[in-house]
C-alpha cells in the first residue's frame, strides 16, 4: 500500500514528483505530501488525494532539484494532515517517507520519548525518522550510517526514502518486504513504488532487494547491505509502454481494463499454447517437471480476486491432472501451522506480486521444503523473485484497484499449466488435450463477444443501482465466478453482496430471498445445468429477482428469469473467463450509476503490502 517517488537530477523535482504520485494513487488515496531539499528542508502534505495536496501547493514555492512525495493508506492513525508523510523527526532537520508497518513502533516510541523526542501523528512512521535521528545523535555518524543501524533496530516492512539539509545533495532510501525501483537517467535518479513514474524518463532501472540501503549523491548511486557491505546494482530493462498505463479514451482504468481482456488473455497464451505445432510451453515449470509430475499435493495461497482464481484453479487442475489441491487464504496459511512436506508444491498468486501475506506463505512453505511455484503480473515483484519457479500473466499494468484483466490471465496461466500437468502425468487422453486446446484459443473471440453485452448490462445496472443486497449463484466452475462477481461489486459499489454455491442457498441464504433481493445466478450449459435450473425454480418461488447468465441459445431459462444475459458458449472448464465478464461490467456500472469512485474504491487500496 502506499506508494512513495523520489527524484534528484537537473530537472525540476516537484512537477516529477506529482506526475509520479498520480500514476501510483491506486496504491493509496488517503493523503499525499511532499518534501523538496534546497538549503532548506520544506514539506507540504495534505489529507485527500493528490489533486488536494497539487492545489495546496499551487502557489508555493516549490523550486528543488531533490524531493519525494507519498500517497498514503493509513496503517497507523487516521488520513489527516498531520498522519500524512513526509514525516519530520523532532528537530526538522530530518525527513522521511513510508511504505508499510514498524511493528515494534510502540516500543520505540516510548524509549524515543525518554529521549525527549516529540510526536505529532499517531504514525509508525514518525517512530522511524525519530529513530534514525536518535542513533545519528547518539553515534555522532552520517545520515547513511544512522539508516543503516536503524534498519536493525525495526521491525516489519518498510520502503523508505529521508532527506536531511545536513545531508544536502542526497538521498537515501532503504526497503525490506515493501516494493521499490530505482530509475537511472542521464544525471539523475528515480525511486519508486513500482516503474510507472519512472517509464517515461527512462527504461533503466534496478529493482532494490531487501536490506540494501541506497545512497544517491554526486550522480551515482551506491547501494550496500544492511551488514555495510557494497552491493553491484543489476541494471534491467524496463519493457512497459507509456500508453498502457493511461486511460487511452474510456472512463475508467477499471472499464479500460475489463475491455482489454481479449487481448491480457491472449498475451498471457503467448508462446506458450502453440496450436498449429500442437504444443503447450511453460518455462517456469520445465526444471521442476518432475516435481509437478509427482506432487502429492497442491497448495495454492492467495488473497482476494486472486485467491478466486486459486479457486478455479482446483478445479482445473483436480480434472485434468488428478492432483488433490487445497485452496488457502494467505493471511490463514501463514499463521495456521499447516501440514507440508518436501511433495508438495505451493502455488502463489498475486497480481501485484507484492502481497504481503502471500509472501509470507511462501516463506514458510519454503521453510518446510515445498516447491514454490508464483503466478504474478509484475515483473521483477517481490514474489516473483522469492518463488522457486514461475509464469508471468503478462496482463499488462493493471491500475483500477478492483482486478478484472488480472483474474481472467491468471485463469489462463492456470488452465495452462493444469494442462500441461495433466499432460504430462497421462491424466487426460491426447484428444481431449487437443480439444482443450482449439477452444482456449478461440477464448480472446468469445470474451470479446461477451464484451458486446456492455450496452444491455448498463440497462440493467439501472434498475438495480438502489439495490442494498445482491446475492450471486453459481455452481461447479462458475462457484468462484459467483465469488469473484460478489467480490467486485462489494468493492467498487458498496453494496453488500455474498456468491455462495447454488446448492448450498438452501442452507441459510435462501431466507433472505423477497421480491426485492436481486440473484445473479450463472446457469450456463454444463455438467451441473439441470441442478442450477431447479435453484432458479426455488428462488423463482421465492419472489426472488433472477438476473441469469446463460449460453447463448438457451431457452429454458429465460422464463424463469427477469433479466437473461447470454454468453458465448465454451467448455466448462473454460467458462470462468467468459461468464465472469458480464458480472465485471455489472459492478462496474452499478457503481458508476451510484456515483461511486470506481478506480479509487473507499478504503482499498491495490496492492496489499501490509499484512
Ligand atoms: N504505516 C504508515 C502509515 O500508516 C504507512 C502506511 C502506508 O504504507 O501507506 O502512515
Amino acid at each position: 500500500m502506499c506508494g512513495i517517488v523520489a527524484y534528484i537530477g537537473h530537472r525540476e523535482a516537484c512537477p516529477i514528483i506529482i506526475k509520479g504520485l498520480h500514476r501510483l494513487e491506486y496504491r493509496g488515496y488517503d493523503s499525499a505530501g511532499v518534501a523538496l531539499l534546497t538549503d532548506e528542508l520544506t514539506v507540504y502534505k495534505k489529507k485527500g488525494k493528490v489533486s488536494e495536496l497539487e492545489g495546496f501547493i499551487a502557489a508555493k514555492d516549490t523550486k528543488a532539484n531533490i524531493g519525494m512525495g507519498h500517497t498514503r493508506w493509513a496503517t497507523h492513525g487516521e488520513p489527516n494532515d498531520e498522519n500524512a508523510h513526509p514525516h519530520f523527526s523532532t528537530s526538522e532537520r530530518i525527513a522521511i517517507i513510508h511504505n508499510g508497518i514498524i511493528e515494534n513502533y510502540a516500543a520505540l516510541k516510548t524509549h524515543l520519548q525518554q529521549q525527549g523526542h516529540v510526536f505529532h501523528s499517531d504514525t509508525d512512521t514518525e517512530v522511524f525518522v525519530n529513530l534514525i535521528e536518535e542513533i545519528k545523535k547518539q553515534n555522532d555518524c552520517s545520515l547513511e550510517e544512522a539508516v543503516r543501524l536503524a534498519l536493525h533496530e525495526v521491525v516489519g516492512a518498510y520502503a523508505i526514502v529521508v532527506l536531511s539539509q545536513d545531508a544536502p545533495n542526497q538521498l537515501i532510501a532503504a526497503r525490506k518486504g515493501s516494493p521499490m525501483v530505482i530509475g537511472i537517467g542521464e544525471g539523475e535518479f528515480f525511486i519508486a513504488s513500482d516503474a510507472t513514474p519512472i517509464i517515461e524518463y527512462t527504461n533503466e532501472v534496478v529493482y532494490v532487494n531487501d536490506y540494501e540501503i541506497v545512497v544517491i549523491r554526486d550522480g551515482q548511486l551506491n547501494i550496500r547491505s544492511r551488514e555495510d557491505v557494497n552491493q553491484t546494482p543489476y541494471i534491467q530493462k524496463l519493457e512497459m509502454e507509456l500508453d498502457s498505463i493511461e486511460k487511452g479514451g474510456y472512463e475508467h482504468f477499471m472499464l479500460k481494463e475489463i475491455f482489454e481482456q481479449p487481448r491480457s488473455i491472449m498475451d498471457s497464451m503467448r508462446g506458450r499454447l502453440e496450436l498449429e505445432a500442437g504444443h503447450l510451453n511453460m518455462g517456469g515449470i520445465r526444471a521442476y517437471e518432475q516435481k509437478f509430475v509427482n506432487a502429492q499435493r497442491i497448495i495454492i495461497v492467495a488473497c482476494g480476486t486472486s485467491w478466486h482464481a486459486g479457486l478455479v484453479a482446483e478445479y482445473l487442475i483436480e480434472d485434468l491432472a488428478r492432483i488433490p489441491v487445497e485452496v488457502e487464504y494467505a493471511s490463514e496459511f501463514r499463521y495456521r501451522n499447516p501440514i507440508i512436506t518436501e511433495r508438495d508444491i505451493v502455488i502463489a498468486i498475486s497480481q501485484s506480486g507484492e502481497t504481503a501475506d502471500t509472501l509470507a506463505a511462501i516463506e514458510l512453505a519454503k521453510s518446510k521444503g515445498a516447491t514454490i511455484f508464483g503466478v504474478c503480473n509484475v515483473v521483477g515483484s517481490s514474489i516473483a523473485r522469492a518463488t522457486d519457479a514461475g509464469a508471468y500473466t503478462h496482463a499488462g499494468p493493471e491500475i483500477g484497484v478492483a482486478s478484472t484483466k488480472a483474474f481472467t490471465a491468471q485463469v489462463t496461466v492456470l488452465t495452462l499449466l493444469a494442462m500441461i500437468m495433466g499432460q504430462k502425468r497421462g491424466t487426460i487422453t491426447d484428444t481431449k488435450l487437443r480439444e482443450l486446446m482449439v477452444e482456449l484459443d478461440t477464448i480472446p473471440t468469445k470474451v470479446e463477444k461477451a464484451l458486446l453485452l456492455d450496452a444491455q448490462i448498463r440497462e440493467i445496472a439501472v434498475e438495480f443501482k438502489d439495490a442494498t443486497n445482491f446475492l450471486y449463484l453459481g455452481r461447479g466452475y462458475n462457484f468462484p465466478v459467483a465469488l469473484e462477481g460478489a467480490l467486485k461489486l462489494k468493492e467498487i459499489s458498496y453494496i453488500h453482496a455474498e456468491g455462495y454455491p447454488a446448492a448450498e442457498m438452501k442452507h441459510g441464504p435462501i431466507a433472505l430471498i423477497d421480491e426485492n433481493m436481486p440473484i445473479v445466478v450463472i446457469a450456463t450449459r454444463d455438467s451441473s445445468y439441470e441442478k442450477v435450473v431447479s435453484n432458479i425454480q426455488e428462488v423463482k418461488a421465492r419472489k426472488g429477482r433472477i438476473i441469469a447468465i446463460v449460453s447463448e441459445g438457451d431457452t429454458v431459462i429465460p422464463p424463469m428469469a427477469e433479466f437473461v444475459i447470454e454468453v458465448p458458449h465454451t467448455s466448462e472448464i473454460l467458462m470462468p473467463l467468459v461468464s465472469v465478464v458480464p458480472l465485471q461490467l455489472l459492478s462496474y456500472h452499478i457503481a458508476v450509476l451510484r456515483g461511486c469512485n470506481v478506480d479509487q474504491p473507499r478504503n482499498l487500496a491495490k496492492s496489499v503490502t501490509v499484512e
